[in-house]
């Protein structure tokens, strides 16, 4: 009887009814968030009223995002070191946070590095493809496995994992990035269904040409041409990192928690344009 009623609560656990948003206050760990999208995504849940953990790998630009964070938004953010390929390393950033902010409610598996064309298959080098696999798939195992004993005794939990449009339109030459962003959907999935029965989500991102430092500084040296990714993403302009935490809030709200194992695209439409030489800007003629 106990069982059926649970079943049949269909409430989710938010306190607007006194007045306070379900954000407030909450933990969420952002992990690679010193720059890019990272970064766009720990200063919106500041601002939004949760207490931010700035995960990077990079010690003193982390530091420097917390203090630029909690200036700008006036909430609470922290920054601190780990590889996330490396668990002694997320286990001790973990310990940190925990005695510093409390429990994590939110996790945002985001660091990675955008790797460039390699050349074909031949040419890989096995220490390229292990590394990717250890930061992008690794890393956010590492993390997860951390989180997801206090979520389960809170019975609430957000996990928000930033694959790439690549794991629904793969490039060639990019072998490794296109899988492990795969792999991270089927983290994504298999989470979800261990989880589900815990209050807990785990949701991806699949974000399209998104303008952050890194892929600006590429097109700067001429190894991307920013005019053309704007002109094959249908919407004509490149997203930008503000777009994917919009997202990742939308995710993380305790009112989202009939939303699981999903994928949420943000890319401007690029990933269903079939035909990059299809003019998108005029109709075709009555007679073509
Ligand atoms: P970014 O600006 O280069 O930021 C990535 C952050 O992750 C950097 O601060 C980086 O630190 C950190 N990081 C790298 N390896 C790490 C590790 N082992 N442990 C902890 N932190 C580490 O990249 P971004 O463009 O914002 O991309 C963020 C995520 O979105 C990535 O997962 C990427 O694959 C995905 N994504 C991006 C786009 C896009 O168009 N930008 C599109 C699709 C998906 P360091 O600077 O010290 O290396």
């Amino acid at each position: 009887m106990l069982a059926e009623i649970s079943r049949l609560d269909i409430t989710s656990g938010q306190d607007w009814d006194q007045g306070v948003p379900n954000s407030t206050g909450k933990v969420v760990v952002v992990t690679g968030a010193a720059t890019g999208i990272g970064h766009a995504i720990a200063k919106r849940f500041a601002a939004d009223g949760y207490r931010v953990a700035i995960v990077d790998l990079d010690e003193e630009s982390a530091c420097a995002a917390a203090a630029s964070i909690a200036e700008e938004t006036g909430g609470s953010a922290l920054a601190a070191f780990a590889d996330v390929a490396e668990f002694e390393s997320c286990c001790a950033a973990h310990d940190r946070i925990v005695s510093e902010f409390g429990p994590v409610s939110v996790l945002v598996n985001n660091a990675g590095i955008m790797a460039q064309r390699l050349g074909r298959i031949e040419a890989l080098p096995p220490e390229h493809f292990d590394q990717l696999l250890a930061i992008h798939v690794r890393g956010a195992v590492n993390w997860a496995r951390l989180v997801t004993s206090a979520m389960r005794d809170a019975q609430f939990g957000r996990i928000i994992n930033i694959s790439s449009g690549n794991a629904k339109l793969a490039v060639p030459y990019r072998l490794a990035y296109v899988t492990a962003k795969k792999a991270i959907l089927g983290i994504t999935e298999a989470l979800a269904l261990e989880t589900a029965r815990d209050g807990i989500t785990v949701n991806a991102i699949l974000p399209g040409y998104i303008a952050t430092q890194t892929l600006l500084d590429r097109a700067d040296a001429g190894i991307l041409d920013k005019d053309s990714f704007a002109e094959r993403t249908p919407v004509g302009r490149w997203g930008r990192p503000d777009e994917i935490a919009r997202a990742a809030a939308f995710l993380a709200d305790a009112d989202s928690g009939f939303i699981t194992g999903s994928t949420l695209v943000v890319d401007g439409g690029i990933t269903i344009r079939g035909d990059p030489d299809e003019d998108l800007s005029h109709p075709p003629s009555p007679k073509s």
